[in-house]
């Protein structure tokens, strides 16, 4: 590749890795507020277009101020990535620590450019800090990335620009002389281009994270109760039915618990709706620290809840449940209230139908004995 094709690419690059940067804070705008860091990686893009247009500046702007704030800008868009990581994953962003890094690296580049030219130790300098950088941006997306492609992909694009880059500061250093390493500028050319390229690819990456995310979160709205955030009574229907099969499969049989609050009428009549919502949500926080880790809550409609015990047989789901019912009853909430418990445990030839049916049955039983109860169905 000569010389005018290998620029012409890197100013076509430039210029996706610009128009990426305003698709994502268009995407921004139309996602969830809860999805951060978007907003960051678009500008940690604009940043890399904006210290190229100061690099294309060379010949009508001072060389030193060139090379000074176009490495400035190199060297913070690396970072604002990075940060935009950081908050994509909920953590703090490393501002004091990185700028810190930062500014030695601005120092020693200024150094080598203004006070001692030395073309070899500048770039070092530079490269250096965008080394540490993209293996620190590296770590974090292995750490905590989803292990899904886009976060692979960015795994990816970071692990093979650091590696390049580390091979660069290399054959920088190892040169015989300043004019040596001067001489290879087409390799630098060929070095900037992949460096380029790789934000053109981490955009992609990143668009592709942030969709897994959107994706992510509208399945959770759709498999949980917006108001007290258990399962829903899809959800909980799908498990329920996987673990039926397990346990005809395995022969060990599973639970399930059907409960109503008790009077839930007299609550909202006499204290309102939005209290009521309240001591909907008090029961599930209330019913989910009696249940054990391996079982699911499900909101089965209005104040009618469902729990799914796996691998559990009538003794110990009668203990569950007698557990939970006391958790309820004894709840200091403000109306109180108590919940009427129904079991009924997997049967060979039962459906989940069938399984829910019983356990509905012993519910009534419940509500007909006088309520804050809990029955097993008479087939157990
Ligand atoms: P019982 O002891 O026989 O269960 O009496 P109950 O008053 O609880 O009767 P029932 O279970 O039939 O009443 C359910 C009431 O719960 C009716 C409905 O207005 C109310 N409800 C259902 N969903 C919600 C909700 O999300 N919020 C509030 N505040 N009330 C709800
Ligand atoms: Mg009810
Ligand atoms: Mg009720």
């Amino acid at each position: 590749m000569n010389d005018l094709d290998l620029r012409s690419a890197m100013i076509f690059a430039c210029l996706l890795v610009g128009l990426m940067s305003v698709v994502l804070f268009f995407i921004r705008g139309s996602y969830p507020k809860s999805i951060h860091g978007i907003g960051t990686w678009a500008s940690g893009l604009a940043t890399l277009f904006v210290s190229y247009a100061v690099f294309s500046g060379r010949g009508n702007i001072p060389e030193a101020l060139v090379i000074v704030c176009g490495n400035l800008l190199v060297m913070a868009s690396l970072l604002i990535l990075y940060f935009g990581s950081q908050r994509f994953f909920g953590l703090k962003t490393s501002i004091r620590l990185w700028g810190g890094i930062g500014l030695a690296a601005l120092l020693v580049m200024t150094w080598f450019s203004l006070v001692e030219p030395n073309f070899r130790l500048r770039v070092a300098g530079v490269m250096i800090f965008a080394a540490a950088a993209l293996f620190a941006h590296l770590r974090l997306i292995f750490l905590h990335g989803n292990g899904k492609f886009s976060s692979r992909f960015v795994i990816f694009v970071l692990a093979l620009e650091a590696t390049i880059t580390t091979s660069r500061l290399f054959s920088l250093l190892l040169a015989p002389s300043n004019e040596a390493a001067i001489e290879t500028q087409q390799i630098q050319d060929l070095y900037v281009m992949s460096f380029i390229t790789s934000y053109l690819l981490q955009g992609i990456g990143m668009m592709l994270m942030a969709s897994d995310r959107l994706h992510e979160e509208l399945e959770h709205l759709a498999r949980h109760d917006a108001l007290t955030g258990c399962l829903g009574r899809r959800a909980w229907l799908d498990i329920c039915n996987q673990e039926m099969d397990r346990s005809i499969r395995s022969g060990r049989q599973m639970a399930v618990l059907m409960m109503d609050i008790d009077h839930f009428k007299k609550i909202n009549d006499n204290y309102g709706h939005q209290i009521g919502d309240r001591v909907i949500v008090d029961f599930v926080k209330h019913a989910t620290g009696a249940l054990r880790r391996a079982d699911s809550l499900g909101r089965y409609g209005g104040e009618e809840f469902v729990a799914l015990l796996p691998e559990t047989g009538s003794a110990q789901a009668l203990i569950v449940a007698e557990r939970l019912r006391s958790a309820v009853e004894l709840a200091s909430g403000n109306p109180s209230c108590t919940v009427s418990v129904g079991v009924a445990t997997s049967d060979v030839n039962l459906s989940v139908d069938g399984l829910l049916a019983r356990a509905d049955r012993a519910m009534y039983q419940a509500k007909n004995g006088g309520r804050n109860r809990v029955e097993l169905h008479a087939a157990n």
